[in-house]
């Protein structure tokens, strides 16, 4: 979708500080970090949430985001000390961009719950 941000990141169309791809997920530095690492983890595939993944396919998508967020996050020596991965869905949530991602954030210590 060439009204989507994260879609224009993903095709390059868009800079971002790119941490690491894979044929069908990348992820990227948050312009805005609210931890030491703050990493967004999305599919290529224009997808609005979780809840949006339609069918076998989409579901295994989902799967290898995943994988591939705790495989950046391992790269990004978070292992030892931890991290969270969230993905803020629709308007209470406080969704501001209408393209599935996670967010990665580690690097210092978090409160429960969120805010
Ligand atoms: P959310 O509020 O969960 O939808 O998260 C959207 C995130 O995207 C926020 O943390 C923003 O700082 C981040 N963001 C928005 N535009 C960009 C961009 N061009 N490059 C990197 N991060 C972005």
């Amino acid at each position: 979708m060439t009204d989507c941000i994260f879609c224009r990141i993903a095709s390059g169309d868009i800079p971002a500080t790119i941490v690491k791809r894979t044929g069908d997920a990348i992820a990227f530095r948050d312009l805005d970090p609210r931890a030491p690492t703050h990493v967004l983890v999305i599919p290529a595939k224009h997808l609005r949430a979780v809840r949006d993944a339609d069918g076998d396919e989409d579901r295994q998508l989902l799967g290898r985001l995943l994988a591939f967020t705790a495989e950046v996050a391992s790269e990004l020596g978070l292992d030892d000390g931890g991290y969270r991965i969230v993905t803020n869905t629709g308007r209470d949530a406080g969704q501001s961009v209408d393209h599935l991602h996670l967010h990665l954030l580690g690097g210092r210590r978090m409160t429960w719950p969120p805010g």
